[in-house]
């Protein structure tokens, strides 16, 4: 089979997500035969670097045999068994680890399949903690501009992209958007940390007005990913925590992207000294391997639940709910971080991508090219209306995936990216660039 035989079969039969199909009766469908490492191969041998990692989603490279060999062994012994009334071996470790990498704080881990059920559980556990609690009227969330939380019905609700919001405004419920942290809307001359600190004082003035019906506080620390890799200083995030602390919200952390090392630690939150109360994982929890989410919560929460009524404990669960085969990729992506000491290794990595991004930067249309850990992220002045598609398509021509959202351009690659591979992804993108100029 050709490229082009997969290529219109998947045009028949495939409803592909986030597109408009139309659009491929010119742009072609990329039809993926195998990866390795940071390559994806097509079915005539042509090849791509993932400098998007898979939607974000693998840290540690394709056909990684650490983590094939985890699911193999795990295969033979049990591929599935409902985790409501049964436990077994992975889920149980992996709990424990997960637990231990927040230092105890947030010990007790809820699982499902995908980030935007980790996202809904995060607001249905906050919500029902509140009830729970005799505080019935605390139901509102707060949610930060241009923040990402997924596309299912409640995580749209507190999502704030009109791309993927408009058209089902009347199926959600109302939320709450503050000032976004993002320092690319900082003032001239205003420092980021300052600037953050600013936008603190839209989510005080709304606290400080409505605490007695807000239940959560939900934010991507960091680095807002579908917002267009929008940075902010960790200040926001203290002061996020205070304010929750002081006026009774709770702070849920979503790292579904930036957890498990992407920002420089191994959570984002980290990096302010903070902990949130709920911490919803995904994406890269399982190296990009099999889906797997999970939603970590304190003992506060965990016991606002612990009763004889059941009516008061988390009725919620999905049939998949903590696979024994993503579990234990999960544990072999936790082995790889503790042997390989990832995250030091990805500060070299991320110092080598800086050196070679100058020559980005010297570009007189490229602005606010930014890094923080394995991201990196750039705007494009002047750029067409057909922009992202268009720097795909010579993306791929030079043999790199290449994703921009709007004329936002950013790498996010798998963390095993070599000297020489990082070089092709830097002058990949410049020579694609320069093609558009
Ligand atoms: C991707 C993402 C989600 C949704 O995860 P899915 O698995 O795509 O449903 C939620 N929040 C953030 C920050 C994300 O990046």
């Amino acid at each position: 089979m050709s490229n082009s035989d997969w290529l219109t079969r998947s045009r028949a039969a495939v409803w592909h997500p986030c597109t408009q199909m139309q659009r491929h009766e010119t742009l072609p469908l990329v039809p993926i035969s195998h990866g390795k490492g940071v390559w994806l191969y097509d079915f005539e041998g042509s090849r791509y670097l993932d400098a998007v990692s898979s939607w974000w989603t693998n840290l540690f490279g394709h056909a990684n045999p650490a983590i094939i060999g985890a699911i193999k062994e795990q295969l033979d012994r049990l591929e599935h068994v409902m985790l409501a009334g049964f436990t077994h071996a992975p889920v149980v470790e992996l709990s424990e680890r997960l637990s231990a990498k927040t230092s105890g704080h947030l010990g007790h881990a809820f699982y499902a399949s995908d980030g935007a059920s980790a996202t809904e559980i995060a607001l249905k556990m906050s919500f029902h903690y509140w009830r729970n609690r005799g505080e019935a009227k605390k139901t509102g969330f707060v949610s930060l501009e241009n923040g990402y939380h997924g596309e299912t019905v409640g995580a749209l609700s507190v999502t704030d992209v009109a791309l993927f919001k408009d058209t089902y405004g009347p199926l959600l419920r109302q939320t709450i958007q503050v000032m976004s942290p993002d320092w690319r809307l900082a003032e001239a001359g205003e420092g980021k940390e300052a600037y953050a600190l600013r936008a603190a004082q839209s989510l005080e003035a709304h606290l400080a007005e409505h605490h007695e019906t807000t239940a959560a506080l939900i934010l991507e620390p960091l680095v807002q990913g579908a917002a267009g890799m929008a940075m902010h200083h960790p200040a926001y995030l203290k002061r996020a925590r205070e304010l929750c602390d002081r006026y009774r919200v709770h702070l849920i952390a979503d790292e579904i992207a930036v957890g498990f090392g992407r920002t420089g630690s191994f959570f984002a939150c980290q990096q302010a000294g903070i902990w949130p109360d709920l911490i919803c994982l995904s994406k890269g929890i399982t190296g990009g391997y099999l889906p797997l989410s999970a939603v970590m919560v304190t003992e506060d929460i965990f016991q606002a639940f612990y009763d004889e009524d059941v009516t008061r404990g988390f009725l919620h669960s999905h049939s998949y709910t903590g696979n024994p085969l993503a579990c234990r990729a999960a544990l072999a992506v936790l082995d790889l971080f503790e042997r390989g000491d990832v995250i030091s290794s990805n500060i070299n990595t991320s110092r080598l991508i800086n050196a070679m991004s100058d020559e980005v930067k010297a570009l007189h249309y490229v602005r606010d090219l930014r890094n923080a850990g394995m991201i990196w992220a750039f705007e494009v002045d002047g750029a067409a209306p057909d922009f992202s598609r268009r720097l795909f398509a010579e993306g791929l021509k030079r043999e790199v995936l290449l994703r921009p959202m709007g004329n936002t351009v950013y790498w996010m690659p798998p963390y095993v990216i070599s000297e020489a591979e990082a070089r092709h992804m830097v002058r990949g993108t410049l020579e694609a660039l320069r093609a558009l100029a």
